[in-house]
């Protein structure tokens, strides 16, 4: 029993929902649920259970160690990882089945290095990088590295399971940035053929391609932020793409006190209040990932009602102005900083605005500190 005075309330039927809706999206294309991150801050393990179970048939990963900590807690699905360097242990991801993304010549030797050290053929993913300006292969060291892969592969060192690329505006309303990568991807997937390289899996959507521009769906979709319920883009909402928001960051009030007019409230005094008043401390802050930037500008639900943060926000703590009129609201009520925005909740999407930010950072921010309690998983593990 954790006495921590605020926790992330995950729902897994939420997540269960969401890759229903995901693979519903996705036609006939496979869905690989995106786990970096812990979880988008969910908690990594426990998705990706609940994930697999609703359906999806891949996992998607940045870090190695985060696919090797899933294989370690037994979770066998096929699994890629997109961020290692030339120092990460490669054979282990080889053993574990791990399958790697390539996207320079060094990590394709590494991988066939690691693939005669084990005796096992590297599970490889080349990605090209057809906008993004990131990962991904450029346009002229494209043809060498599918050529390189093509040998390597009929060595029996490698075995290219699928050539991908990541959009970088499939969340605009314009499609021509995202129509030009498809055309760019296309081309890469040719150059492929052409070099004898003919993978099983072409893909290049995360959510926004996933959820708004089919035709970047090809044989597998990667979303991550969609399967948290989250929207990926400011213009629509979770509801609208059929998502589910699947935290709720809660607090204990702290502390609740009656004050007059004119109190200046928390560091540099940027609020004072205008008549008496009761104010209540919540005791999360931008240790725990809320976002300074919101001080003064977002909004709680205490006891049913939409309360302003007031003043800055300070490290462990936030104060709320919970009006003149607030009733018998006491130290250890429960107040709902963001859920699914029923019954009048904020949502992360407000907080991202209050904070002139997007929703993918207000959740995956929140801090290791604060407990994740996770509901809805089923039979008795409540
Ligand atoms: C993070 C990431 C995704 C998932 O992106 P969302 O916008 O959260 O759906 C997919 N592919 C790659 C390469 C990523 O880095």
């Amino acid at each position: 029993m954790t006495t921590y005075p605020a926790r992330a309330v995950i729902d897994h039927r939420a997540i269960a929902a969401n890759i229903a809706s995901l693979r519903d999206a996705a036609g006939d294309a496979l869905v690989m649920a995106v786990v970096k991150s812990g979880g988008y801050g969910h908690g990594i393990e426990p998705v990706a259970r609940t994930a697999l179970k609703a359906g999806a048939q891949w996992l998607g990963v940045a870090q190695l160690s985060e696919a090797l900590r899933l294989r370690a807690a037994g979770i066998e699905a096929p699994l890629l990882s997109w961020i290692f360097t030339p120092a990460d242990p490669l054979e282990e991801a080889l053993k574990a089945r791990i399958d790697l993304s390539v996207s320079a010549p060094w990590a394709l030797q590494a991988q066939a290095r690691a693939a005669r050290a084990t005796g096992l053929p590297a599970l490889v993913h080349l990605k090209v990088d057809t906008g993004m300006g990131r990962g991904g292969a450029p346009a002229a060291g494209w043809e060498g590295l599918v050529a390189e892969a093509a040998a390597l592969q009929r060595e029996g060192l490698i075995a290219v399971r699928g050539i991908w690329s990541h959009l970088a505006r499939a969340d605009e309303a314009d499609p021509q940035p995202t129509a030009a990568q498809v055309a760019a991807f296309r081309d890469a997937l040719r150059t492929a053929v052409r070099a004898g390289i003919e993978p099983e899996l072409r893909h290049l959507a995360a959510s926004s391609g996933t959820l708004l521009h089919p035709q970047t769906h090809f044989d597998l979709v990667r979303p991550g932020i969609a399967v948290y319920g989250v929207s990926p883009t400011g213009s629509s909402t979770s509801a609208e793409l059929g998502l589910r928001p699947a935290m709720r960051l809660e607090a204990t009030l702290t502390h609740v006190k009656d004050v007059p007019a004119g109190t200046p409230v928390s560091y540099g005094h940027t609020y004072t209040t205008t008549t008496a008043t009761r104010l209540a401390v919540v005791p999360l802050g931008y240790g725990d990932g809320i976002p300074r930037h919101a001080s003064g500008r977002a909004e709680l639900l205490v006891d049913g009602r939409r309360v302003p943060l007031v003043g800055r926000v300070c490290m462990d703590q936030v104060v709320c102005d919970l009006g003149p009129a607030a009733g018998d609201v006491e130290a250890g009520a429960t107040t709902v900083l963001f859920g699914d925005g029923s019954d009048g909740e904020p949502t992360a999407a407000d907080w991202a605005r209050a904070a002139g930010t997007i929703a993918y950072e207000i959740v995956t921010r929140i801090g290791p500190q604060v407990p994740r309690v996770h509901v809805g998983r089923g039979e008795g593990e409540e």
